[in-house]
């Protein structure tokens, strides 16, 4: 059951326990409920009085004391308990002598006509209330989903759109992300003057998707450029789009939609989008009907938006694998912004931002603070300088200092390593050579591509660092020598644990994935092994239905081949191990001084790595400069 459909079971949850509460209250409390036999007897008894009687019922008082002979021992008790006169109903039976023993008895009684009006009110008219409130609860939801006149129009959206006219937020405030905001400057440049933009040939972006772990300030980034062009920002959730019912959801956009085109220009913001825009049509199960009428609605809307009206929709994921493809075509999401955890400078500038308005202490180092929060995002960062604050008023300081800002990093230290957020020292060791395995390896190899990044900051959610390579130019065609340096290039990070803690993690299975499928790929598909010739040996996936999911065929060659292909597999991969250990081996004083340094500077880039790289190999060795290979 999702949040909502609780949320409403909660309501009438309510209800019913108000509605028990108002009975308890109203009714009377100490009625003692006589049968007809008893009560005739008390009334002969003379313990009756102001009798009235109405509806079949008669009410009235009693009085406890002398019943010991009418009244079982039960009610007798309750009646002591209560103590003095107390009240009484009993059910009448037809008895057309009542009325003159009542005279003879001299007891005061009467009847009404419409006496307890508040009873009436409370047994009738409160749940007639609580279940209109509840219907109407009802209906504006449904009536979310018809859109205008709908089944009521009080339902017209009831996804949160959350408007701020001006954000107050600039790009002052976001630190630590610098090539992000880079990129967002053109963004900004366009809404504050759409025609000068336009007149200059500027192509106009519709949706920048911006990607990055929680915490790292998408949000903050998306409401910096709105505050920077001084126009509204609308936010949602794309998880307020997901609805129970069919139809809501599509609703739902058409009217964001609507309301962004009245508050042109502006900024759409869809927080999480990857709720609203998991891949359509994955699984067995059909049953998505509504999520996929929403996303639909989604790209139509996007498709169907002429952004000379100055509205650009930006949204946040940490998922965008799972992003339905279609979203990121062009004319969609075709802008992409990275923002990574932030390194060791980045976390320096964004706790000064954080620290702007609190009162530091001369021992505060945040430079320090920094170097001890590798992992933190800026969201981690910003609870820092508050629990730090927190902590230096609960003491009566004048200033935080830096103590406070010790004990603060350890708690959430030990918080976030719950979690899993941070790595312990061992573990970025490891990371560190890993890392520097693959570079150096990558620095030594003559086919493969520039190390242009290496980084032991973690991210996303497999990945604890990574070294980014980027290609010198287009390529159209890969040439065997070139595959086996990228598996000599894969197999560098594992191959350098082993030399340097004689042990292995678990960091290299995504390295190793990728080495064994290229290899496989080497044999079975581009005919690049000796023993097995040139054939192809195809297990193509073939779709179970239009469109299903896929199932491997059966393969096309047989057991025999299959076992062949695998042991010639790993031939090529223990190959690259010795390869590569050989490499690492003769250049382990660069392997060790890039680790260190990316221990210590989290972020090695290409002008450190050329200096490092120039100091610790002799030049002979270093990779000659790309030669440029044309397809014939
Ligand atoms: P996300 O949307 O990526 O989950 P947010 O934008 O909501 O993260 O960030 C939460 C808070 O963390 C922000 O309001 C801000 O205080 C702080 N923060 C995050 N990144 C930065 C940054 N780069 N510079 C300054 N503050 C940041
Ligand atoms: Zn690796």
């Amino acid at each position: 059951m999702d949040k909502k459909q609780m949320f409403s079971l909660w309501y009438v949850l309510a209800a019913l326990v108000g509605m028990i509460l108002l009975q308890e209250f109203f009714a009377p409390r100490h009625t003692q409920t006589l049968t007809y036999s008893e009560f005739k007897q008390a009334l002969a008894a003379g313990k009756l009085d102001d009798v009235v009687i109405a509806d079949g019922i008669a009410t009235g008082k009693l009085r406890a004391e002398g019943l010991d002979q009418i009244l079982p021992k039960d009610k007798l008790e309750a009646l002591e308990r209560a103590g003095g006169e107390h009240g009484f109903a009993t059910v009448l039976v037809n008895d057309p002598g009542l009325v003159a023993q009542l005279d003879v008895a001299k007891v005061r009684y009467g009847s009404v006509r419409e006496s307890k009006w508040l009873g009436a009110l409370i047994s009738w008219v409160a749940p007639a209330l609580v279940f209109f409130g509840i219907w109407w609860f009802l209906m504006k939801r449904i009536g979310g989903g018809m859109g205008h006149g709908g089944l009521m129009e009080i339902g017209k959206s009831k996804a949160k759109v959350y408007m701020q006219t001006e954000t107050g937020v600039t790009f002052k405030d976001v630190a630590g992300i610098d090539e992000a905001r880079e990129e967002l400057m053109e963004v900004v440049e366009f809404l504050k003057n759409p025609d000068r933009f336009k007149r200059l040939g500027g192509k106009i972006p519709k949706g920048v998707l911006i990607v990055g772990a929680p915490g790292t300030g998408k949000t903050l980034l998306a409401k910096a450029v709105a505050g920077e062009a001084g126009v509204p920002f609308l936010s949602l959730s794309g998880s307020e789009f997901v609805e129970m019912f069919v139809g809501v959801g599509a609703a739902r956009v058409r009217d964001l939609f609507e309301q962004a085109a009245a508050k042109a220009p502006c900024i759409v913001f869809i927080d999480e989008i990857d709720a609203l825009g998991r891949a359509r049509g994955v699984g067995l199960s059909g049953g998505h009907e509504e999520h996929e009428q929403t996303l639909n609605q989604l790209l139509a809307e996007m498709d169907g938006f002429d952004t000379n009206r100055g509205v650009i929709i930006m949204a946040a994921t940490n998922r965008p694998e799972i992003l339905d493809p279609a979203l990121l075509r062009p004319g969609r999401f075709d802008r992409h912004v990275a923002i990574d955890r932030p390194d060791l400078n980045g976390r320096r500038q964004i706790l000064e931002v954080h620290v702007k308005h609190v009162k530091l202490a001369a021992n505060v180092d945040l430079a320090a603070v920094a170097a001890r929060t590798p992992g933190f995002a800026g969201a981690d960062l910003a609870n820092l300088v508050n629990e730090a604050t927190l902590r230096a008023a609960k003491h009566d300081k004048p200033a935080v200092e830096m103590s406070d800002f010790d004990e603060a990093l350890d708690r959430i230290v030990a918080g976030l390593e719950k979690r899993n957020r941070v790595m312990n020292p061992m573990e970025r060791r490891f990371v560190a050579f890993h890392e520097a395995g693959h570079a150096v390896v990558a620095e030594m190899r003559k086919n493969t591509d520039r190390v242009s990044k290496v980084s032991i900051i973690p991210r996303g959610i497999a990945a604890l660092g990574y070294t980014q390579q980027s290609p010198t130019e287009d390529r159209y065609l890969m040439r065997k020598s070139e595959l086996l340096d990228r598996i000599d290039v894969l197999l560098g990070g594992r191959v350098a644990e082993k030399l340097v803690f004689d042990d292995v993690s678990t960091g290299a299975e995504n390295d190793l994935q990728r080495a064994t499928d290229m290899a496989r790929h080497m044999i079975t598909h581009y005919g690049m092994s000796e023993s097995l010739g040139l054939a192809t040996f195809d297990a193509r996936p073939v779709p179970l239905y239009l469109n299903g999911p896929t199932m491997p065929e059966p393969r096309n060659f047989s057991e025999r081949t299959a076992e062949a292909i695998d042991s010639e597999v790993r031939r090529i991969l223990d190959e690259a191990r010795e390869r590569v250990t050989e490499t690492l081996t003769a250049h382990r004083a660069t392997l060790d001084t890039l680790a260190a340094l990316l221990l210590e500077k989290e972020v090695v880039d290409r002008s450190m790595l050329d200096r490092l790289m120039s100091e610790q190999v002799a030049p002979a060795q270093l990779r000659v400069a790309a030669v440029p290979v044309r397809p014939e």
